[in-house]
């Protein structure tokens, strides 16, 4: 397809996109390639499809099609859910007292509660037509395995999920949720799989990290036949999917004479904020429009605002290929702050690519100022977010504050990326006054950073 169609021909009559936008086609500078830890060779197609599903293991390399049309069984799913509302935040307009104008993206409204079923429903199908019995996972707080679940569900695939043993045992709702919808989920790190096992010995007591789940989740995919392995955030084909998330934005904004100035996201490994700024991001690329741009992270786990932009695992247990971005080290584990979904030690290698080049901005954020803005933003908008998603509230606020010391008229959009309501133990911390800031020294930065593989 000519990626220069613009991307309105890709709409259905009630506004969906017909079409997935790859942000990667309009880049000078691609992504670097994931590498194959053992030759140190860019990963191919074959080799990528022993563990992920063909058709998605083709998204993954295709740094070419600007437009990937979304099957018709996917479709009809995010019909069930989409367009996702963008909303005009009049009510926090006017307390903040900003001449600001604020608009966000909800991504909140569907079961597993977030933006993560945009590509769950795409990974299941995917693997339900290549006449797979299942895929295999990781989650960290919880949101990806609920999502997935809930495809697998749709799709009748079975659904095997590692969950990161210290939100097993503080989520319980959430784990019940997934094994509501048929998934099989184990706390990791486990003795079920050879890595786990290692962890244990190595680390013994352990609450497990999102890196070690993931090394886990692959195992048991490359060792059961007819299992792949799915991940819900960091890989390009996840930015790939959630660009629908953009794609019904820009198709709003154009549609009613919206026109954003910031764009605002949290960033965990990348995909909601992948997703958000895309079609947006594509305009930059392509000359045709101007934005702001501002990925906000934890400053416990600060990839972008202090990592190192280099080659490293994606997991802690070293057997995915490597990707090359910000990152913290793979054997970095966050202190336990409580935006779950943001506890990555990486970030997606194309916004580490645009970040690194200076079009996207980033900032961290410390976790009792979001929980802050969290709270404001559930008294004065009406909906409870998700840890996560307050990330981007906070910095959206910061932003409408400085309209209004400056008088600039700034339109600021952020993704709200989901709601909190499987949260409540991190907002009752916040309540009751002990909730923490803990920021890694640069000692400890440097020390796992250090532990980088030389590429
Ligand atoms: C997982 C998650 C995130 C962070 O993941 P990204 O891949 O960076 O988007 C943000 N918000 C919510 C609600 C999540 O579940």
């Amino acid at each position: 397809m000519d990626k220069n169609i613009p991307y309105k021909i890709y709409l259905t009559e009630d506004e969906l996109p017909k079409a997935w936008y790859n942000v990667r086609a309009d880049m000078k500078t691609k992504p670097a390639p994931l590498l194959n830890p053992g030759t140190g060779k860019p990963m191919t197609l074959e080799e990528l499809s022993g563990v992920f599903c063909t058709e998605l293991a083709k998204q993954e390399l295709d740094n070419d099609t600007a437009f990937i049309p979304i099957p018709d069984e996917i479709l009809d799913f995010y019909k069930m859910y989409r367009p996702a509302p963008l909303v005009r935040a009049y009510f926090l307009e006017k307390a903040l007292g900003t001449p600001a104008k604020i608009y966000y993206k909800f991504e909140g409204n569907n079961t597993s509660g977030s933006h993560k079923l945009n590509s769950a429903i795409a990974q299941a199908y995917y693997a339900k037509k290549q006449g797979l019995k299942g895929v295999t996972t990781e989650t960290g707080a919880g949101q990806w395995g609920t999502a997935l679940s809930m495809a697998c569900a749709y799709f009748d695939l079975d659904c095997k999920v590692y969950m990161v043993k210290v939100s097993y045992e503080q989520k319980p709702f959430r784990r019940e949720v997934m094994r509501t919808y048929g998934a099989n989920v184990t706390p990791s790190p486990s003795d079920t799989t050879k890595v786990g096992r290692d962890i244990l010995e190595k680390f013994p007591g352990t609450t497990g990290s999102l890196g070690c789940a993931i090394s886990e989740a692959v195992e048991a995919a490359v060792t059961s036949e007819g299992y792949r392995y799915v991940l819900g955030s960091v890989l390009s084909q996840v930015l790939l999917h959630q660009s629908v998330i953009g794609l019904e934005t820009m198709t709003a904004c154009d549609k009613y004479g919206i026109k954003p100035d910031v764009i605002i996201g949290c960033a965990g490994g990348g995909s909601n904020l992948g997703g958000l700024i895309a079609p947006f991001i594509g305009r930059k690329l392509r000359g045709e429009a101007d934005y702001q741009f501002i990925a906000v992270e934890p400053a416990s786990c600060p990839s972008l605002t202090r990592g190192k932009y280099a080659y490293d695992f994606c997991d802690t247990g070293m057997v995915c290929p490597l990707a090359k971005m910000y990152t913290l080290g793979s054997g970095f584990i966050p202190s336990p702050n409580h935006a779950g979904g943001l506890r990555y030690h990486g970030m997606s290698s194309v916004l580490s690519e645009l970040y690194d080049e200076g079009l996207i901005e980033a900032r961290s954020a410390e976790q009792t100022s979001v929980f802050e803005a969290a709270t404001q933003f559930a008294r004065i908008e009406g909906t409870l977010p998700a840890p996560e998603s307050s990330h981007a509230i906070k910095v959206a606020i910061d932003e409408a504050l400085k309209c209004k010391e400056t008088g600039e008229e700034k339109t600021i959009l952020f993704g709200l990326t989901g709601t909190g309501y499987f949260d409540m133990v991190a907002y009752q911390k916040f309540n009751d006054g002990e909730m923490s800031d803990y920021i890694p020294t640069d000692e400890e930065l440097a020390k796992s950073i250090a532990t980088l593989p030389n590429i």
